[in-house]
């Protein structure tokens, strides 16, 4: 008997060729085999009579071969294998191209089942090359037939008969990681009839059964880790209790040069309540760019530290780090809060010295990069960790972050990624949700114009007078450098083009994710003080960065950025009191790319350009470049399957507690999802 890491070469039928071919879609052993799950299903299940056959449709019919069948030579290279076949209603002519066997393996009397696309006319039915086999073996006809993802060397029935060898070696040993309780209060299948009828759907209400069960599973696990990630930083250590906003905090207040807006002040107060309670706050905060979530965010750490404990504010780039830094000094060193930024470019003594004033409590409020996840921060009290744009790190890292302290931190995570609210629920399901939908007032809203290529010369004449009247623009481009194969310009060529023409004699700056960490930071640092007038950048610009003097934004080949990227990159501009224009120059000829410039055209909501992502270009993908660190999802579907999303995080809610369930979900949890959740498996 099989266990489920046995490599696919023992498998009886499989061998080491096929094992071979298997290795190439990433399928190495049992597990993996069955775990292949098809991308669609033709249904072929349907068998007609010869003389209900129409030209045009596709069908099955099962048919007796009337006479032998006959083979022509029609000229090298083209061989005819022609037939008849009958049935109770009428005669069906067959004809194969180049598939000479077929002469021999088709007999005289047998019966087939051949399915393809009818032709000929009503009364006289014709089909070319339909798929064929005998009658009782009900393979590839007679069926809903599953289709895979292939690669070469490896055929659709190649690969399911090895993965009916598969199911039928671990019949007696799958595990049902659903515990039975929640199998039946969600009318759930049982696990064997699942992977069969996921493969070899028996008709189409048990591929149904099978699919549903699978995604519910799938969603269920993530759920699960989610909430034992949630309830082991609860329970384990004891969370800190902050008192009610003193001094420092007010004092703050008075240091800001505008008022709280609604939402923002909504959010401070989730905020107060929770760092006000004895349980750890784990909150998200939504905000769209602009919104003005780090405000809240100094306000918070001002809170901690007035508490006597320290602050971290971690950003994904160094840019944005030193930007907050800079922030953060002006309005708080003059509170006597000391502040210090941790970078990775920093000179290995000065990191040094900066972890020594951490853990002697001498740094109130640290701000850096990944650098404060390396293992030689430590803390003296650590009472906030909070994580910018959050959609850059993955749940370990922020979970690395909260682990540096005694006492357990409370946690603030940000992002301006408005994820959908059908997503949000899978992305953060350990986290309690805030939203800031306004803006600051005295903002002018951006205009988004789509141009084509051949506009180009009028856009840069209007940034050009832009730039006379004092304003500051960005042109972003896909590519850094040209590729022959690629007719995308270059971010370089486009600065070369732009700096020694229509430009010239304006300083232009260049900025990409090649450059050096210094020179990158060099550059932006003369943008922001408005020696550098044209920036042309890749996306290395698209988050967090402020210079509200910035107002147009030229976006060449637009078509090729997604909507919530494009929605990021726009964010850059509108930050000040110019009006600000987003020009996206495009010649995406296809449907769904004139779709998509249409939508930005429209919108200035991020959540609608997030939903619209989500539709044109599928969760796949929007996982993908938002969310590293949360796993792929194999079966379910966020968009369609957003009712069994509900009830399988309703259920894993109720399961989180109960001993005798997770001792079925964990060992899945580590099998399929050991890097997300690593925290959790340790214990
Ligand atoms: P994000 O949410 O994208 O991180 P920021 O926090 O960078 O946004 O804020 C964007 C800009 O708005 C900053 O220049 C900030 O000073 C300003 N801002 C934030 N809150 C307010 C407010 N209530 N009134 C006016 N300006 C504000
Ligand atoms: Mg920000």
């Amino acid at each position: 008997m099989a266990d489920l890491n046995t490599d696919v070469r023992y498998i009886k039928g499989i061998g080491e060729q096929r094992a071979k071919a298997l290795g190439k879609l990433g399928i190495a052993t049992l597990r993996d085999l069955i775990s292949y799950f098809p991308r669609a299903y033709d249904d072929r299940s349907a068998l007609r009579r010869i003389a209900d056959l129409v030209p045009g449709e596709t069908a099955g019919v099962a048919a007796m071969v009337a006479s032998p069948p006959t083979i022509s030579h029609i000229r090298k290279g083209l061989d005819l294998v022609k037939l008849r076949a009958v049935d109770d209603t009428g005669t069906l002519d067959v004809t194969f191209f180049n598939q000479a066997w077929l002469k021999n393996s088709l007999h005289q009397g047998e019966t087939y089942i051949f399915y393809g696309r009818a032709e000929g006319s009503l009364l006289r039915h014709q089909m070319a090359n339909p798929v064929v086999e005998p009658e009782g073996r009900r393979e590839v006809t007679g069926r809903i037939v599953p289709i895979y993802p292939l690669t070469a060397g490896i055929s659709q029935l190649l690969l399911s008969r090895a993965i009916r060898q598969g199911l039928d070696s671990c019949a007696d040993i799958l595990p049902d990681c659903l515990p039975d309780g929640v199998r039946q209060a969600h009318q759930l299948c049982r696990v064997n009839y699942a992977y069969e009828n996921i493969h070899f759907p028996e008709s189409a209400e048990a591929l149904d059964l099978a699919r549903r069960r699978l995604a519910f599973e799938e969603l269920y696990l993530i759920q699960c880790g989610l909430l034992l990630l949630k309830k082991q930083s609860q329970e384990q250590r004891q969370g800190i209790r902050h008192r009610v906003n003193g001094y420092l905090v007010r004092q703050l207040f008075q240091a800001l040069p505008f008022q709280l807006t609604n939402d923002q002040q909504k959010v401070w107060q989730d905020i107060c309540n929770d760092m006000e309670s004895y349980v750890p706050m784990r909150r998200l905060l939504q905000g769209d760019v602009g919104s003005g979530k780090t405000v809240v965010a100094m306000l918070a750490l001002v809170k901690t530290v007035e508490n006597g404990f320290q602050g971290a504010l971690m950003a994904p780039t160094e840019i944005l780090a030193h930007q907050h830094y800079e922030d953060f000094c002006h309005l708080l060193e003059p509170l006597g809060v000391r502040v210090a930024l941790l970078s990775g470019r920093l000179s290995a003594g000065k990191r040094r010295g900066i972890y020594e004033k951490l853990a002697k409590h001498e740094i109130d409020i640290v701000i850096g990069t990944h650098a404060l996840i390396q293992d030689e921060v430590q803390f003296a009290a650590l009472g906030l960790a909070i994580t910018d744009e959050q959609h850059r790190f993955g749940i370990n890292q922020r979970a690395l972050l909260e682990q540096k302290g005694d006492a357990l931190p409370d946690v603030l995570v940000m992002t301006a990624t408005p994820i959908p609210r059908t997503l949000t629920l899978t992305v953060y399901g350990d986290l309690d949700v805030s939203m800031i939908h306004q803006l600051p007032p005295g903002r002018k809203p951006i205009r988004t114009f789509v141009r084509g290529e051949d506009r180009r010369e009028l856009i840069y004449k209007f940034v050009l007078e832009e730039i006379a009247k004092g304003r500051q623009a960005y042109v972003v481009c896909p590519l850094i450098e040209s590729k022959e194969e690629s007719r995308l310009s270059s971010a370089q060529d486009v600065y070369e083009e732009l700096s020694q023409g229509i430009f010239a004699g304006i300083s232009c700056g260049l900025v990409h994710g090649k450059l050096k960490q210094k020179e990158k930071e060099a550059i932006m640092e003369e943008f922001y003080q408005g020696k550098i007038k044209l920036l042309v950048a890749t996306t290395v610009i698209e988050v967090g960065v402020n210079v509200p003097n910035a107002s147009i934004m030229v976006v060449e080949h637009a078509q090729q950025f997604g909507l919530s990227q494009l929605h990021q990159l726009r964010g850059r501009i509108g930050r000040g009191e110019y009006a600000s224009y987003c020009i996206l120059v495009s010649d995406g000829k296809t449907e769904n790319a004139r779709r998509r410039m249409e939508i930005m055209e429209s919108t200035t909501d991020g959540f609608v350009l997030a939903e619209e992502d989500l539709k044109l270009r599928g969760p796949g993908q929007f996982f993908g470049s938002m969310q590293h660190g949360l796993p792929d999802l194999k079966m379910a579907d966020v968009e369609r399957d957003i009712d069994i999303l509900l009830q399988a995080r309703r259920a894993a809610l109720e399961s989180v507690d109960r001993p005798e369930y997770m001792s079925r979900v964990l060992p899945a949890l580590r099998l399929q999802y050991q890097e997300q959740f690593m925290n959790i498996m340790e214990n």
